[in-house]
Parts: structure tokens; C-alpha cells; sequence
């Protein structure tokens, strides 16, 4: 058995130590916060209702292979939802429903969708096409420019990036397109591309958990850690900035 130091208590740091656990090294995870989650915390608003604020990973990507893969090794995947179709929320109010099924394309291209008309899309093919091509192999530049100006170079009409680019950048990118970095999208355009060519239209696909964040990422692993416990005299409990972990398997 290996002795391992994993150091940082984030996502990362939470799914190398359960997979190493897993494989049978025996895991301490060292975080200097005093509690789990790294950015992405779940934490009481009121401890009277216990009504929970989340901050951090809420939008899950079905291309996302490491975060599904770490919630299966802890038990809490079933806790994730990948509907057919996502709400949309504009800034302006205006609400809409996209989709990647045949019939919210068919929606789209007919000019269904409220704040998209059939001008939009038409008008938005030739700026899709350059952000797929730019997306294969991003360049260098696009580091140096941001989301909303990489719209402007390639021409994406007003009404597409005000009802599915902007809310989609600011859930991938967690940064508004005035301010994320071109590149840091196509990347995240690359990879989804990649994965769809394994895993078809779900690699596409927007998941949300059904639980709070704290729950879904943080609850499984102190809860086998915990139930390990007993047998394996490891020490789950936070003591300090130390966790020991242990075969947390689901
Ligand atoms: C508000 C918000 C919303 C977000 N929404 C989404 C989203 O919807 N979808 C999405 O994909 N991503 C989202 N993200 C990004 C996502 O939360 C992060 O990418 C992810 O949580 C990063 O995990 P990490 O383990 O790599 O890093 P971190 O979470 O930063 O964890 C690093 C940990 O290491 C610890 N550490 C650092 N140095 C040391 C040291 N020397 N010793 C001990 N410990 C140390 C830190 O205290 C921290 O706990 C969001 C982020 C924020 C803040």
C-alpha cells in the first residue's frame, strides 16, 4: 500500500483522493480552508430553516467525464439531471426553451423561439461554422481577445448570443462574455466536440443536480469515509486541515 499526500480539498484534490483510496493507497488529504469543496461550497443561508446557498459547479456538461465518473465513485450521480431541453433566461427577462431533439431545432429554425427570429439563425450559420473551425485547434489569438469580442469578429448576431451565448459562457466560463477569454470557450468547445464523437448528442447535453452542492459533491465522500471508519480505523474527520480517506467506493 502506497502512502499518499493529496494537497487541496477541491474537486480536484476530493476525486484524486477517493480514486486513490479506491485503487487501495492509503490517502491524506490536506486543505488549508478547514473544509472541503475548494470553490465549490454549499453553506446555510439561515441555520433556523436551513435554507442553503450554493456557489460554485452548478452546470454539469455531459461531456464532463472526471466530474461523473468522481460522483459515481461517491454514490451522488443519481443526483445530477440531464433534461432533453434547458430554460433560458435573458438578461431582458425574456424566457426560452432550447433544446438539441429534432422537434426545439426545427422550433428554432422556424423562428419559434421567442427573442430568435428566422433572420437570427440564418444570419448566425456562417459565425457558428467559424466558431466550430476556430474550435478544432483554437489559435493563439483568440488568448488575447474576450468572448464578446470574438462574436464581434465573426459577426454572431445580437439575439444569439443574448439567448444562448451569454447565458452559456457565464455557466461554463463563470465569467461574463465581455470579460472571458475567448480561448478559455473554444476550448471548452474542442472538448465537447471531441467527446460527442464518443459519446453522441449527450456530450452537448446541460446537466443540473437535484441536490444542493454540498450534498452532491461533499456529503459522499465524509459518508463512506465515515462508514469506513469503523472497520478500517481511518480518521475521516476533519482534523485540522488533515482528512485521512479510505476505499471509498460507492
Ligand atoms: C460561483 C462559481 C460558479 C461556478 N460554476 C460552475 C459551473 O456551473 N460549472 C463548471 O463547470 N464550473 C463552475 N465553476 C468552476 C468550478 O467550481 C471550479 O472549476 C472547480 O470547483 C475547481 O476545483 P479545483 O479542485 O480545481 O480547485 P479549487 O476549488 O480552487 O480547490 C483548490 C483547493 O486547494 C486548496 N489549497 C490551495 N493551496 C493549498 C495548499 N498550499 N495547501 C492546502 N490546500 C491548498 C484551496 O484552499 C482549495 O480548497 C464555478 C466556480 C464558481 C466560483
Amino acid at each position: 500500500m502506497r502512502r499518499v499526500v493529496v494537497i487541496g480539498g477541491g474537486l480536484a484534490g476530493l476525486a484524486s483522493a477517493v480514486w486513490l483510496a479506491e485503487a487501495g493507497d492509503q490517502v491524506t488529504l490536506l486543505e488549508r480552508r478547514g473544509r472541503l469543496g475548494g470553490r465549490t461550497l454549499g453553506f446555510p443561508l439561515n441555520e433556523a430553516d436551513g435554507e442553503m446557498v450554493d456557489n460554485g459547479q452548478h452546470v454539469i456538461a455531459g461531456s464532463y467525464d472526471y466530474i461523473l465518473k468522481y460522483l459515481d465513485s461517491v454514490g451522488t450521480r443519481k443526483f445530477v439531471a440531464f433534461p432533453d431541453t434547458f430554460g433560458i433566461r435573458a438578461a431582458d427577462g425574456t424566457t426560452a426553451t432550447l433544446g438539441v431533439r429534432a422537434r426545439d431545432q426545427l422550433r428554432l429554425w422556424t423562428g419559434r423561439v421567442p427573442g430568435i427570429g428566422v433572420r437570427d439563425v440564418m444570419r448566425s450559420v456562417l459565425p457558428h461554422l467559424r466558431m466550430m473551425a476556430a474550435s478544432l485547434r483554437p489559435k493563439d489569438e483568440l488568448d488575447e481577445i474576450t468572448v464578446e469580442q470574438w462574436f464581434d469578429r465573426i459577426g454572431m448576431p445580437q439575439a444569439l448570443r443574448r439567448m444562448l451565448w451569454w447565458p452559456v459562457a457565464l455557466g461554463v466560463l463563470n465569467e461574463v462574455p465581455p470579460l472571458a477569454s475567448a480561448h478559455a470557450l473554444a476550448s471548452v468547445m474542442r472538448t465537447g466536440n471531441r467527446k460527442a464523437l464518443r459519446h453522441g448528442r449527450r456530450a452537448f447535453s446541460i446537466g443540473y443536480p437535484t441536490v444542493d452542492l454540498r450534498t452532491l459533491y461533499l456529503t459522499g465522500p465524509r459518508r463512506c469515509s465515515r462508514r469506513r471508519a469503523s472497520t478500517s480505523g481511518c480518521v475521516p474527520r476533519p482534523r485540522g486541515s488533515r482528512w485521512t480517506v479510505a476505499g471509498c467506493g460507492a
